[in-house]
């Protein structure tokens, strides 16, 4: 099976969770299957060879285990953005809106060096909510995100307007809520 394809079949697509109303794009196939796991690192690498990075901010929870291998390959720092409370030395930290509530992500101040160029990674982009706050927490401590990846991209919700500017590279684009 080609590449898309095989990402594509191993990309499971669970209705109403975690609420009504939600199509939840499940990565947890892709990763139990080498074939397509290999296939978003080697994308990756391939999409970034030859970009100058300092380092890969990854997102918890599912954006450390696209951004891990991606960063060992390249021999680059991996900068962990993590839910509030989880990392025990001096932080920078934002909150932001979820579709209910709020969250806030932290990164340790001593990962980010200014003028740092980054590379954020996730494993599915829908608002880009997530993934404009990470900005501004690297940019906190002067790092610049100069790619945003997500193994997903929902586009029909807008993610662009909240990324503007920035490059952004999905490997499999979803265009509704449906199954
Ligand atoms: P957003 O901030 O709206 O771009 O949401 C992105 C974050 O929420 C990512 O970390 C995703 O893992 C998760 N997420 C949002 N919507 C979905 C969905 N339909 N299926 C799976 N994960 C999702």
């Amino acid at each position: 099976m080609p590449g898309p394809d095989l990402l594509d079949a191993a990309i499971r697509r669970i209705p109403d969770f975690p609420r009504p109303g939600i199509l939840f794009y499940d990565i947890t196939g892709v990763l139990a299957d080498p074939a397509a796991f290999s296939y978003c690192i080697d994308r990756m690498l391939e999409q970034y060879k030859g970009m100058a990075l300092d380092g890969v901010a990854v997102i918890e929870s599912r954006g450390f285990v696209f951004g891990a291998p991606f960063a060992r390959e390249r021999r680059l720092p991996l900068i962990l953005l993590r839910k509030k409370g989880k990392l025990p030395g001096e932080t920078w930290r934002r909150s932001f809106a979820l579709e209910y509530g709020e969250d806030t992500l932290e990164v340790h101040k001593s990962d980010v060096r200014p003028g740092m160029r980054v590379l954020l990674v996730d494993d599915l982009i829908a608002t880009g909510g997530t993934l404009a706050a990470s900005v501004g927490l690297l940019a906190d401590g002067g790092a610049k995100v100069v790619g945003v990846f997500g193994v997903i991209g929902l586009p029909f919700l807008h993610y662009e307007e909240k990324l503007a500017g920035l490059p952004v590279t999905t490997l499999i684009q979803f265009h509704g809520e449906c199954a």
